[in-house]
């Protein structure tokens, strides 16, 4: 039966009668908060939210929605700026209340509910001093990040997120619910490490731990502005040779606090040993007259929260980013005028690295292709409701039109805003997508699972 929302209770009773979680219908208490995610220009109204709190309640709402013709749209955290955890007059398949940690301190693995955040994920890990890379915001969800690719502090060292998960329950689009790992559906497991949500809706992740922390080093060492292109060009030497411990990501950004002060800055974390750390630690904090200077010993967890008060929830966001070989002069000019010209003192310009562990696994290893030597560049246009979308939409846009002639084919899944070309999403498959759409084909011929970086089916 096809329903035209909004519907009457009664249809949703029989869902409601065994389900675990809440169902939630517009005018419902919570309805309103429930449908929002981090990014506040995404602003759609399901049908119905299935509030899940396992497995069951997932392959039940999932049938249901399946049943009345309802869109589909799955939210782990909520923090992707396309928004595609939400849909409108569908059924918003919501994760958010899965908050279950297993640690096992004895075989290093965690075994995390789709609802849980970096944060709840790093609180879990960090009272055995264990940890995993992820996200550097702790309000992001582990579910989408690590369906998409996974970058982090510990990527130097230990990979992006990809690299140690080692097993996902996956309900499919006919309401099995399988193991992926692997051992169990090795090229579904394959095409979960990149692929985004599209062969379904994953229930529960398990990743590999390292011992890292409670105490790492690192923090953000700040510049006034006008020693941006220096403090990049230190950033890009600094880069060229890293210890696989130390990741650092550079940038431009306005200072928190909303005063509109613009600042160079370099975020850093350093997992290696106290001695090696802090070697490195000095080196960096030799180099030129910060006006911010907490680099020292950090607990890992308040390194993976200092980003959060630059990212409240329901600010405006449209971001675009590419991938570059190499951070040079007039590369950094470009982001050095750009940022002088940003029209919101919540934008920032984000140049991460790869090196180490992160770039060792073969581009087929995994369905995230992008394993090369190099950069990101995150636009990040961030503004307040009320503000002008069109400026800060053109801002990322022009800004991103510059960058373009040094950037090298890819782009990252989970960095997307909401229109991205086809061609573009392609990109972020690279060489894969021909496997992951026969994938794509196997577990979702009829694209059920759409709202995503989609990888339609063949036919
Ligand atoms: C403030 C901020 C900081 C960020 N920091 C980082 C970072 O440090 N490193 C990094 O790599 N990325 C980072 N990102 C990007 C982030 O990886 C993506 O936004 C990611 O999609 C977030 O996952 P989520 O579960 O919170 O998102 P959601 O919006 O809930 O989901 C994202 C996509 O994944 C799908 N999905 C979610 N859960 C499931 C599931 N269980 N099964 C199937 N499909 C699912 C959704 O349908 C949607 O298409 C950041 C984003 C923000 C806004």
């Amino acid at each position: 039966m096809t329903l035209t929302a909004p519907f009457d209770r009664s249809i949703v009773s029989p869902l409601e009668d065994s389900f675990s979680g809440h169902i939630l219908l517009p005018g419902d208490e919570g309805f309103e908060t429930a449908r929002r995610v981090h990014n506040g220009m995404i602003d759609r109204r399901p049908a119905v939210i299935a509030r899940c709190i396992g497995s069951a309640d997932v392959v039940d709402a999932l049938a249901f929605a399946i049943e009345h013709d309802l869109e589909i749209a799955v939210r782990g955290g909520g923090h992707n700026v396309a928004g595609r955890a939400v849909c409108d007059a569908g059924m918003m398949i919501d994760l958010s209340a899965m908050k279950g940690t297993w640690v096992d301190p004895e075989r290093r693995r965690i075994r995390v509910q789709a609802g849980v955040t970096w944060g709840e994920f790093n609180r879990a890990t960090q009272i055995y001093g264990l940890a995993t890379t992820g996200g550097a915001v702790s309000s992001t969800g582990v579910a989408g990040l690590t369906l998409g690719g996974g970058f982090g502090f510990l990527m130097g060292k230990h990979g992006f997120t990809i690299d140690n998960l080692t097993s996902v329950e996956l309900v499919t689009a006919n309401g099995d619910v399988v193991q992926a790992s692997h051992d169990d559906n090795t090229e579904l497991f394959w095409g979960l490490r990149g692929g985004g949500g599209n062969f379904g809706i994953a229930t529960n992740f398990e990743f590999a731990l390292h011992p890292v922390g409670p105490t790492v080093h690192g923090g953000l060492i700040a510049y006034p502005i006008n020693a941006a292109r220096q403090v990049l060009g230190f950033y890009r030497d600094l880069t060229a040779d890293l210890a696989d411990e130390a990741t650092i990501v550079g940038g431009l950004t306005h200072a928190p606090d909303g005063s509109g002060t613009k600042l160079a800055v370099m975020l850093v974390g350093h997992c290696g040993s106290p001695r090696d750390a802090s070697a490195a630690l000095e080196q960096i904090k030799a180099f030129g007259a910060p006006v911010v200077d907490t680099l020292g010993p950090i607990t890992y967890t308040a390194l993976n929260q200092f980003l959060d008060p630059s990212f409240p929830k329901l600010a405006f966001n449209y971001w675009k980013s590419c991938f570059i070989d190499e951070l040079g002069d007039d590369v950094i000019a470009v982001l050095d005028e750009q940022f002088a010209c940003c029209p919101s003192p919540m934008s920032k310009l984000i140049v991460e690295h790869f090196h180490g562990a992160a770039l060792r696994p073969d581009p087929s290893d995994t369905a995230f292709p992008h394993r090369g030597a190099g950069y990101s560049i995150l636009i990040i246009s961030q503004w307040r409701d009320g503000e002008s979308d069109e400026r800060n939409i053109a801002w990322a846009r022009e800004t991103y039109d510059r960058l373009a002639p040094y950037a090298r084919d890819g782009a990252y899944s989970n960095y997307m805003a909401d229109d991205e070309s086809m061609a573009r999403v392609r990109q972020a498959f690279g060489d894969n997508f021909p496997r992951l759409q026969k994938l794509k084909d196997r577990y979702d011929p009829a694209n059920l699972f759409h709202c995503n970086q989609n990888i339609p089916p063949s036919r």
